[in-house]
C-alpha cells in the first residue's frame, strides 16, 4: 500500500459524498484532489495531471459531459463517472465521449475501490497495447490466442463464430471499461441500423451459452440499458 501514490481527482458538488470518497481513497494511500465545480475540476486536471478523474455529471456551473469532452481533447487518463440512478442517457453519452466506466449512487466503499483499481489498470492496458502485442491474452480462466483466433475457458476450447470472437476480444481488450451498445456495434459492424442491438444481443447470448453461464457472469456484465463490461481478473465486489 505504501507504494500506491496514484493521484485521483474527484469532482463532485455534494460535500458529504466528496468527503466520503476522499476519506476512502486516502485510507488506501491515494493522493486525492477535490473540486466542487466543473471549472475547478478542469483547472486541477490541467495543473496536476491526475492518473484518474472521478466525475459527477450534475455540477452547479456546467455539464459533466463538457468536462469529459474537454479532458479527452488532451488526455487519455481514465474517467469514472458518478451518476444518479435515473441518468441512463447521460451515462451512455459520457461513455461514448470517452469516459471509461460509471458508478451509480449510492455505492459501497468496496465498489468504489474496485472500480478505481479497474480504471487504473485499464489505463495500463491501453498503454501496453500500443507497444508490443502479445499473441495470448489471459484473463483469469479465459485465454485468447490471437494467432489462431481461438478462445479457451478453463483450458477447453470454446468454439465461437468470427463475430462472437471479435466481440469477446473487444470486451477483453477494454476490460474494466464499459462499452456502450453503439460503440460495440460500430466497432464490430461499422454502422448502426434498426436491427443492430438485436444482433448484438443474439451474439452475446450465444457467447453466454458457450461460456457456460458461470464464466460469463463472472467476466462479462450486462450493464442494462447501457452496454457490456468485462471485469478484470482481480476485480470482485
Ligand atoms: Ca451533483
Amino acid at each position: 500500500m505504501a507504494q500506491n501514490r496514484y493521484r485521483v481527482l474527484v469532482v463532485e458538488d455534494e460535500g458529504n459524498i466528496l468527503s466520503f470518497m476522499a476519506t476512502m481513497l486516502e485510507a488506501k494511500d491515494y493522493q486525492v484532489l477535490t473540486a466542487r465545480t466543473a471549472a475547478e475540476g478542469m483547472l486541477l486536471f490541467r495543473s496536476h495531471n491526475p492518473d484518474l478523474m472521478i466525475l459527477d455529471l450534475g455540477l452547479p456551473d456546467g455539464d459533466g459531459l463538457d468536462v469529459v469532452k474537454a479532458v479527452r481533447e488532451t488526455s487519455s487518463a481514465p474517467i469514472l463517472i458518478l451518476s444518479a440512478r435515473m441518468g441512463e442517457n447521460d451515462k451512455v453519452q459520457a461513455l461514448d465521449l470517452g469516459a471509461n466506466d460509471y458508478i451509480t449512487k449510492p455505492f459501497s466503499t468496496a465498489e468504489l475501490l474496485a472500480r478505481v483499481r479497474a480504471a487504473l489498470r485499464n489505463r495500463g492496458n491501453a498503454n501496453g497495447s500500443d507497444s508490443a502485442p502479445s499473441d495470448t491474452l489471459t484473463i483469469g480462466n479465459l485465454s485468447i490466442n490471437y494467432d489462431s483466433r481461438r478462445i479457451f475457458a478453463r483450458g477447453e476450447e470454446v468454439k465461437l463464430t468470427q463475430t462472437e470472437y471479435n466481440i469477446l476480444v473487444l470486451l477483453a481488450e477494454n476490460r474494466g471499461k464499459v462499452l456502450t451498445y453503439s460503440s460495440i456495434i460500430k466497432a464490430i459492424w461499422g454502422a448502426t441500423d434498426d436491427g443492430s442491438i438485436k444482433k448484438l444481443q443474439v451474439n452475446m447470448s450465444n457467447i453466454r451459452r458457450k461460456l457456460h453461464g458461470d464464466l460469463m457472469h463472472r467476466y462479462i456484465h450486462n450493464e442494462l440499458g447501457v452496454g457490456y463490461r468485462m471485469l478484470d481478473e482481480n476485480e470482485q465486489y
